[in-house]
């Protein structure tokens, strides 16, 4: 007989679903979590929506599984968490937690002590994210980025580990999985315990349509079902290609940004991806592509500042 499940202070019973919240410690702040305990033996599963607040899409598409996941008919544990950065999502920050600065996806595992980021990062690895056979953590395009749809995954486990999350990398429908080696990360960190998982990037400039929350949600019951976490069928959504670690350009000198490429579209080595110019239209920087690839995403922004992301080459 299966047993109840039991995280902080929820207990849910086997076919059923609890919903309430995970306290992130010495702090008035709660994250919203539903748990599904499934009727059956099976994995337990971890999805997060909005590790990055602003990426509404993620959100999204993590609330409507946590409307529509049946656990009468699952096997093993759902957690849902939308969204993971509640700071974020609402003062809207682009990257970055409203409170500390920080990037909730670049302090993982946390720390009980920490920043708010830090406390955020803890809450979920301590009650959920170690526990996991499987990690979700649902991104899409944050309010300065536009991108093509990729699936990136950990190189970072062992190979069974790394076996497992590129093959569900593959099935969600993105002509591109791409593998990462991050270790700050939530999937990075997941990864080094050998837990595998994805990270799908979808939609573009923190915007959200019932369209791709669609396409997010099938991709994310697709890797439900190869997990066998849910009894519906694998739908073909098509070919999804490998691709190497990305090369992501990073920006050293802030300024105006002009690419000449869209997410999707094939560059040559050497040529050039794009410039950074001052108010006068003085070229700043003209950025080469380091390889020869397809880009998967850049900023859409015309301002651009040091330290973020200019554009990711696959
Ligand atoms: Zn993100």
């Amino acid at each position: 007989m299966k047993e109840n499940w039991k995280v902080a202070d929820l207990e849910v019973r086997p076919g059923e679903k609890k919903q309430g919240y995970l306290n992130v410690p010495g702090l008035d702040l709660k994250l919203p979590v539903t748990l599904f305990c499934g009727a059956g033996e099976g994995k337990q599963v971890v999805i997060t929506g909005g590790t990055h607040g602003a990426e509404f899409l993620g959100v999204e598409t993590a609330i409507r599984l946590s409307q529509e996941l049946d656990p009468s008919k699952m096997n093993g544990n759902v957690a849902i968490v939308h969204p993971a950065n509640v700071p974020q999502f609402f003062a809207k920050t682009a990257y970055v937690g409203p409170h500390d600065g920080k990037n909730l996806n670049r302090v993982y595992p946390g720390m009980a002590e920490g920043t708010v980021s830090e406390r955020i990062a803890y809450t979920i690895t301590s009650n959920l994210l170690r526990f996991a056979d499987f990690y979700i953590d649902m991104h899409s395009g944050d309010i300065h980025e536009t991108l093509t749809p990729y699936v990136i995954h950990s190189k970072l486990g062992n190979e069974e580990c790394n076996r497992i999350s590129a093959e569900a990398a593959a099935l969600w429908g993105a002509k591109y999985h791409v593998y990462s080696d991050g270790k700050t990360g939530a999937l990075g960190w997941a990864a080094m315990q050998n837990i595998p998982g994805v990270l799908p990037e979808i939609g573009e400039g923190a915007r959200w349509t019932e369209d791709e929350v669609t396409f997010f949600k099938t991709g994310a019951k697709n890797v439900l079902s190869y997990l066998n976490v849910i009894p519906d069928p694998i739908v073909d959504l098509g070919e999804s290609r490998q691709l190497e670690p990305m090369d992501v350009i990073m920006c050293e000198t802030q300024g105006l940004w002009y690419p000449r490429f869209r997410p999707g579209e094939s560059v040559k080595k050497g040529e050039s991806v794009g410039q950074i110019r001052d108010f006068f239209d003085n070229v700043l920087v003209d950025f080469p592509a380091p390889k020869d690839g397809t880009v998967l995403f850049e900023c859409s922004s015309l301002s651009i500042q040091v330290g973020h992301p200019v554009i990711g080459i696959g």
